[in-house]
């Protein structure tokens, strides 16, 4: 059995069973108050990091709020999630545009919006920033191969060779841009620090060649986000990564360049529980020890990082307790896909005692759930996502639904 207490402390359960349980389900409520305290942390941890947050993992406009307040950047990857940001308040001058794939007429628009920073892996997309964000500051992401150690990767797609991205950095001043940095993501959920050891001596190779052969001065290390959020295979404390990732830097460069980090599922992941309900229990055959929990959430509704069963949420139920007698599950969503199975392989045990309108909960689901949700796939709407704070609980959109 999975211990709720090992993530979700008693105090805060309570309080969480209590401002819920009037909602609907399927619900995802998200503690802001975890998500600064998580920003907190990365920042007191990396005192001379500059957080860009990836404003994809949880774009609510609550998180955008208090990620402003509490003085952070943004790492945007499409001109809608600028839209969001710009509407709060933000200045441009606070967001990267970290997307290497996008069009000329979205460079355009970052550009003509105040965005003056911009990733990119390709000549394409360099030539089209040239073209439309003119003295822009541009850094090459790179590729990372050996990603088999991150639980839901980033590589393959993202990022190019670094013969390529000193290529590209030439470039880029030849065309009236400026030759800012580096920046790669080491996967997310990545579980071994060593990942950024060597992503790290890469970006000093292309530091020290830059500026030997093309007198080309780079200042900034974009190491994108990949820090862990607290699911069922255990990592290593922040406090781990940011020791061992510090002594990399020192070894490395004499003096460490400026620093971004890109953290999404860090900041946000512990901060949500989703809340969902048994449809339907059964078995397929007489005698089968496992048995099919169907529930009103699934793959398309707010658990596609179940994909392959790569992210293995806590899932806990109110059954729970010391002694009970619990069997093998397979845990489904409800629409007519069979794609919608959420853990087959991995033996998640749930009390026997389980029925039909008991409630299932998913901890840890806070990054990269709700705006995964399908529209309508089946009629089923978009799973609801709710904030709160001490002071209310809040909608999607800001708006306050009730005050605690
Ligand atoms: C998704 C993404 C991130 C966030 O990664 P996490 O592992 O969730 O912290 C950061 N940077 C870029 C460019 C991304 O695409």
């Amino acid at each position: 059995m999975i211990k709720r207490a090992d993530f979700v402390p008693d105090e805060e359960w309570n309080r969480f069973k209590e401002i819920t349980k009037d909602f609907a389900t399927p619900n995802i409520f998200v503690n802001l108050d975890l998500i600064e305290k998580n920003y907190r942390q990365l920042n007191k941890t990396f005192p001379y990091g500059k957080t860009y947050y990836a404003v994809k993992s949880n774009p609510g406009v609550p998180v955008l709020r208090l990620l402003d307040k509490l003085g952070s950047n943004f790492d945007i990857a499409t001109r809608y999630e600028l839209d969001m940001v710009l509407a709060q308040g933000i200045s441009p001058d606070r967001v990267s545009y970290g997307n290497t794939i996008k069009k000329a007429v979205d460079v355009e628009y970052f550009y003509q919006k105040g965005v003056r920073l911009f990733a990119t892996d390709s000549k394409d997309d360099l030539k089209n920033i040239a073209a439309k964000a003119p003295g822009s500051k541009i850094y090459v992401r790179i590729l990372i191969e050996n990603s088999s150690t991150a639980d839901w990767p980033l590589s393959r797609k993202f990022g190019c060779h670094p013969d390529m991205a000193y290529n590209l950095l030439v470039m880029a001043k030849e065309k009236g841009l400026i030759p800012y940095g580096i920046s790669f993501h080491v996967g997310s959920q990545q579980r071994d620090i060593g990942q950024w050891n060597d992503a790290i001596a890469k970006t000093k190779y292309l530091f020290e060649s830059l500026e030997e052969e093309e007198d080309i001065k780079l200042e900034m290390i974009n190491m994108g986000g990949g820090f862990p959020a607290h699911y069922i295979q255990p990592t290593n404390e922040l406090s781990e990564y940011a020791s061992e990732i510090t002594r990399y830097l020192n070894d490395d460069f004499e003096k460490i360049p400026k620093i971004f980090f890109e953290p999404g599922r860090s900041l946000t992941g512990d901060s949500g529980i989703l809340t969902s309900e048994v449809v339907l229990i059964s078995r397929k055959n007489n005698t089968s020890l496992a048995r099919w929990v169907y529930l009103d959430c699934g793959m398309f509704n707010g658990l596609i990082e179940t994909m392959g069963e790569a992210i293995k949420y806590p899932v806990v139920t109110d059954k729970d307790r010391e002694g009970v007698k619990e069997g093998e599950v397979i845990l489904a969503g409800p629409t007519c896909d069979s794609a919608d199975i959420m853990y087959e392989n991995e033996k998640y045990k749930l009390p026997i005692d389980l029925k039909s309108g008991d409630k299932v909960y998913w901890l840890s689901t806070g990054a990269y759930t709700a705006s995964y949700a399908s529209v309508g796939f089946n009629g089923y709407p978009p799973i609801k996502i709710y904030y709160y704070d001490q002071k209310a609980v809040y909608d999607e959109a800001g708006n306050t639904l009730k005050e605690l």
